[in-house]
């Protein structure tokens, strides 16, 4: 039986759902480094959508959780590396018309940019100045392309919640 202080360290499913969208949004922070300078698309794709940033993702998270829980975050941090590393394989799969196009996957140690021959995920146009840029998200084009999106994604989530929502709400919590 949990006691009162560990349910309470428990993540409750509203918090794990907040965590999953920060995380997997997390690569896409570079739009961040390019407004700070007017134009949000300069430094997409760059050192965030790498293996290593998935893999110190996974180390901070795992360090903090254990941080603030005192229970080993390894679990938890490895959970992290792993959404980072779903961002980066949609991004893989996805249309970048943009030089050099895909990711540099392997940054450090390589500068080579990786992208899929397969495309099964459109690119979203946006513009690449600071007062243009949210209202160019809104058009028919990027409606089209999140649509895509869920029909390829939403039957998997389904999937996966329903083949493995039961045993985690069963399961101890990491
Ligand atoms: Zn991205």
């Amino acid at each position: 039986m949990l006691s009162r202080t560990s349910v309470s360290r428990m993540p409750s499913r509203w918090m794990m759902l907040f965590f999953i969208v920060l995380v997997a949004n997390l690569p896409d922070i570079d739009f961040l480094f390019g407004w700070s300078v007017g134009n949000p698309n300069r430094y997409h794709h760059l050192w965030t959508h790498s293996i290593v940033f998935a893999v110190i993702t996974g180390v901070v998270v795992g360090a903090v959780y254990s941080l603030f829980t005192r229970k080993n975050g390894f679990k938890m941090g490895g959970i992290a590396a792993g959404i980072v590393g779903s961002h980066l394989i949609l991004d893989f799969f996805s249309k970048d018309t943009r030089a050099p196009s895909g990711m540099p996957l392997f940054w450090p140690i390589s500068s080579k940019y990786f992208l899929s021959p397969v495309v099964l995920f459109q690119d979203v146009h946006k513009a690449s100045s600071n007062e243009a840029f949210f209202g160019s998200l809104v058009c028919w084009h990027n409606l089209w392309t999140l649509l895509i999106e869920l029909a390829i994604l939403m039957p998997l989530a389904i999937w996966m919640y329903v083949k493995y929502g039961k045993a985690s709400r069963t399961a101890t919590p990491p």
